[in-house]
């Protein structure tokens, strides 16, 4: 019976009845080995996937069971875009249950960084976010640097205990489970979808550990506020990085402009130190301007020079909004949510930065 049945992509549960809802299969493929929802069939074979969140309640709700667990809970945010990432208010609900805190995606940072320094950092976030972990952790699924040892990490602190995999989408949960189920035995043909669109994970999954305890893998969480809400699902290519990024260094008089393709932008004010590094994907335009022209610029060639957001999402993207910054530190990271962040040289530089509504901008010590 199909609602016995559980995707082995997804973990969602299968219909029959209507190709539209979640979980559907049709009956044809009910009678294979390894079923698999439609959803994840057209992602593995045409890579190709339909829109479909976890609505904020159901994540108050996910959230709500994992404190009335008994287990670890592994936490993981993408090192790229660590407030993007963040799961706000999990350490409500987590109740006594320790968090082991994982930074995935080191691979995209300069090999310049340095990694102890990133984890002190890292802990110092997570304490003013009011998390207190036991353990802070650095890998890079796609790259399988330090999955294992996150696994023994894992392995460790759980005690025998079931484990919970939570982090909001995209921060690469499905590629670290992969991973896990590549190296510590499992059928291949389980493998867990995984996509450049958020929210692909859908309901939890289960894999059973050696000594009968379960790590499961909880559905992704769409956080609004980072900019891959903003355009197209073939922008987010450009936009989330696939490579170590390489620095772009500008030096910016005051009154200049730089373009971070047509998504966000960034006006030098009143510079007290020129240079400008810029930390977003190799792919991503950006376009350096006078301000003054910049206004016209973006109204006359959003879409084509300032893209993405490609042509046709032009009428959809939400306007830019602007926030005015004195810098506090020698060096600050003005955080953009989703696209990386630009280092800024001087204290008390006056900066402005634009980003399409709802998206979050924010001020750190420079990481680097
Ligand atoms: P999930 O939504 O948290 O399950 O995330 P996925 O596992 O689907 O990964 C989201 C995107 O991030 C995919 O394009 C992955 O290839 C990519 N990704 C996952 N892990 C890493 C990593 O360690 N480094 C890099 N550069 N990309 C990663």
């Amino acid at each position: 019976r199909p609602e016995d049945m559980m995707c082995s992509g997804c973990g969602v549960t299968i219909q029959t009845e209507d190709a539209n809802k979640l979980g559907y299969a049709p009956q044809s493929a009910l009678s294979r080995d390894v079923v698999i929802c439609q959803r994840c069939f057209r992602l593995k074979h045409y890579n190709e996937v339909q829109d479909v969140s976890l609505t904020d309640d159901d994540f108050l709700q996910l959230l709500n069971q994992l404190g009335q667990k008994d287990a670890l809970i592994v936490k993981i945010v993408d090192i790229f875009d660590f407030d993007g990432s963040w799961l706000q208010g999990l350490h409500r609900f987590v109740g006594n249950n320790p968090v082991l805190l994982v930074g995935n995606k080191v691979d995209l940072l300069p090999r310049s960084v340095n990694r102890r320094r990133l984890v002190h950092w890292m802990k110092k976030m997570a304490s003013e976010f009011g998390l207190k972990p036991i353990g802070v952790h650095l890998m890079s699924a796609a790259r399988n640097d330090e999955v294992s040892e996150t696994a023994r990490l894992i392995d460790k602190w759980r005690e025998g205990k079931d484990v919970y995999i939570v982090g909001s989408t995209n921060v690469g949960k499905s590629t670290f489970i992969n991973q896990l189920i590549k190296q510590f035995g499992g059928d291949d043909e389980l493998m867990i979808t995984t996509s450049n669109v958020p929210g692909t994970t859908l309901d939890m999954i289960d894999i059973p550990l050696d000594d009968g305890a379960t790590m499961f893998d909880t559905p992704g969480i769409i956080n609004h506020h980072q900019i891959h809400h903003a355009v197209g699902k073939d922008d987010l290519k450009t936009i989330i990085p696939q490579k170590e990024i390489k620095p772009k260094v500008f030096q910016l008089d005051d009154g200049q402009t730089l373009f971070f393709a047509g998504l966000a932008r960034l006006d030098i004010v009143k510079s007290q130190g020129k240079a400008v590094v810029c930390y977003m994907s190799n792919e991503l335009n950006i376009h350096r301007t006078k301000t003054e022209k910049a206004d016209d610029l973006y109204e006359n060639h959003l879409g084509e020079l300032l893209s993405p957001p490609k042509t046709e999402d032009v009428s959809s993207f939400p306007k830019l909004k602007e926030q005015e910054f004195k810098l506090p530190e020698e060096k600050t990271d003005i955080v953009f949510s989703g696209l990386g962040w630009v280092t800024v040289h001087g204290e008390g530089s006056i900066v402005r930065a634009y980003v399409p509504e709802g998206v979050n901008v924010t001020l750190r010590p420079a990481l680097i």
